[in-house]
């Protein structure tokens, strides 16, 4: 895996808390501060830290495309790629690509109207990449996601941010009134 080489996780704690962890040496769930995560600091146990978390990497971390300034939690959006999630296949037309899945959590609601947020949804469905923009569900819970591809496509193809803005900002609002899935 590729990393972009300037960019480090510093004191970021985002994915330890967001991401379920299940492994013989860590058994956590989603949304819960992992109990070896310092928050704001880091992982108490670093060196030997589990091997799934040595092996994660936000899409911070991986793809260059997404600016500089959008650490997790500076800009208040996680930006992950999973593979499709039970149930989400279904939501989307044939044509896209069905292994792999971009969620982009909002961790906070005002993160759509941060800087970059309309460029970075147009760079990934431009890219033809599957995007569900999403809010964090409760402890123990997955987040609640909406398609994004399809509403904001013309808006892409005018490159017109506050539309972009707007269908987010509706999405988001959509994702809310869902029902909340356990793990
Ligand atoms: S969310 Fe990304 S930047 Fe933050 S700690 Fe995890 S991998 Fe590092
Ligand atoms: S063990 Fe360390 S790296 Fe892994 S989730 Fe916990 S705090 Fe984060």
């Amino acid at each position: 895996m590729s990393l972009v080489p300037s960019r480090e996780c510093g004191n970021c704690t985002v994915c330890c808390k967001v991401l379920p962890i299940r492994s013989p040496e860590l058994n956590k769930t989603s949304h819960v501060l992992c109990e070896h995560c310092e928050a704001g600091e880091g992982c108490r146990i670093y060196p030997t830290r589990p091997s799934l978390c040595r092996s994660y990497y936000c899409g911070w971390r991986m793809w260059e495309a997404l600016p500089d300034g959008w650490r997790p939690d500076k800009s208040g959006v996680f930006v992950d790629r999973v593979k499709f999630l039970s149930g989400a296949e279904g939501e989307i037309p044939a044509q896209y690509d069905k292994r792999f899945m971009v969620q982009l959590l909002l961790l906070r609601a005002d993160a759509i109207d941060g800087p970059h947020f309309a460029e970075v949804v147009w760079t990934l469905v431009h890219g033809g990449i599957p995007v569900f923009l999403g809010i964090c569900g409760p402890p123990g819970f997955q987040n609640a996601l909406v398609f994004l591809n399809e509403p904001v496509k013309d808006a892409v193809a005018r490159r017109d941010r506050a539309a972009v803005v707007a269908i987010a900002r509706q999405a988001a609002a959509t994702a809310a009134t869902h029902d909340f899935r356990p793990l």
